[in-house]
């Protein structure tokens, strides 16, 4: 029984084939997506990816040109958005003005007075504004009419959570509690949530899965941490946190140089004998600054360019003393052995640890 339902879980909302065009512009191309059920999912990249129109395809607000969408094994792709079963939240608030906050958050409800009003309660509790159900939206902040928005949105306790863009209207400081709250919120209620967002850190934060997108195309669909450290695409890797881009030289067994130093690092086959230039990527918290050279280590000796303070770390950029037009970008912390040594113009040796480096075709970032 408890496989039929872990199964009953997987792949529980499916996006299959699904493309759409505007005119002459193809907005998405062939999309397939599965969400399992309670999953968070962040569909995140630039503007104009078509995050949102894929969104808008789930909610049946916009019609799909070709595939389809399905729920727990059921086609959805043609129903009216009332038949579908989510609760949605804009970027805007889009409350009603004229009516309180109870009476926003209880619009959908069909039920009895006081079954409405103890349902109002519970949700207001939920999202942390008991007590305000007298209130109009103009005599709330940004930030608690997004928490009425999404009180409205769970009312009904849909299956399915559609975000759109819901806390970018938001200072920074409100948005970053509340990305924690509605992540805890989602937890609690184990609803299956999908939000598009361009915030590459709330979608990093909040997310169990990210779906990276581009010019109405999946790039990648993976966790957090297997978007940042394995990027499947120099998109990826560009789009999310930060990269350093450096030119490698292969030879055809695959042996790798950076600015005539030999580089240990894993060439995937499918390069060896057929591209004899690449880019090394790695993250800026990758790079290892060494307080002192070491006799046969792997290190390259750089010279600081400049620091910067970053809280509480330290950024400096680098330049390799083999061939000053290499930059490199290492965050480096107070406990990292290289941090007392970031003072521009000096030399110290860099190290850029092979397992972490990853090997893409090509010379040019993106
Ligand atoms: P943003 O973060 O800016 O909202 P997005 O990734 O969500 O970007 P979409 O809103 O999905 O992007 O739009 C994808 C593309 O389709 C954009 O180039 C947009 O201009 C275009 N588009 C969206 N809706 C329409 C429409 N109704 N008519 C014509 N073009 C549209």
């Amino acid at each position: 029984a408890s496989e039929q339902a872990a199964s009953e879980q997987r792949d529980w909302l499916r996006i299959h084939g699904v493309s759409k065009h505007f005119g002459a512009f193809n907005a998405l191309q062939e999309i397939d997506l599965s969400v399992n059920k309670g999953e968070f999912i962040c569909l995140l990249g630039p503007s104009g990816c078509g995050k949102t129109t894929l969104l808008r395809i789930i909610a049946g607000l916009e019609a799909q040109d070709r595939g389809g969408v399905s729920m727990a094994g059921r086609e959805i792709g043609q129903l009216p958005p009332a038949q579908r079963n989510y609760g949605i939240v804009f970027q805007s608030y889009a409350l009603f003005p004229n009516l309180d906050v109870a009476a926003n958050v209880g619009y959908a409800l069909k039920t009895s007075r006081a079954e409405k009003a103890r349902r109002v309660d519970e949700l207001l509790d939920l999202v942390g504004l008991a007590g305000t159900e007298q209130r109009y939206p103009s005599q709330l902040s940004g930030g608690q009419q997004q928490r009425v928005a999404l009180a409205r949105a769970l009312a009904t306790s849909p299956s399915l959570l559609l975000l759109d863009e819901p806390l970018s209207a938001l200072d920074a400081k409100v948005r970053e509690r509340l990305r924690q709250e509605l992540r805890q919120l989602q937890r609690k209620l184990g609803v299956t949530t999908i939000m598009v967002t361009h915030d590459q850190e709330e979608a990093l934060e909040v997310a169990d899965t990210i779906v990276v997108m581009s010019n109405g195309r999946i790039e990648q669909i993976g966790t957090p941490e297997q978007v940042y450290r394995e990027p499947a695409s120099r998109f990826v890797a560009e789009f999310i946190g930060r990269a350093n881009w450096l030119p490698l030289l292969l030879d055809q067994h695959g042996q790798a140089t950076l600015a005539g130093q030999p580089l240990k690092v894993r060439i995937p086959t499918s390069m060896i004998g057929v591209n004899f230039s690449a880019s090394a990527f790695c993250r800026p918290e990758d790079v290892r600054i060494e307080n002192r050279w070491e006799v046969g280590s792997d290190s390259m000796m750089a010279v600081v360019e400049r620091v910067d303070f970053h809280g509480g770390l330290r950024r400096a950029a680098l330049t390799l003393c083999a061939d000053r037009t290499i930059r490199i970008i290492a965050d480096v912390g107070p406990n990292d052995a290289g941090y007392a040594m970031l003072e521009p113009g000096r030399r110290v040796p860099v190290t850029l640890p092979g397992h972490k480096v990853r090997v893409f075709p090509g010379t040019s970032p993106c």
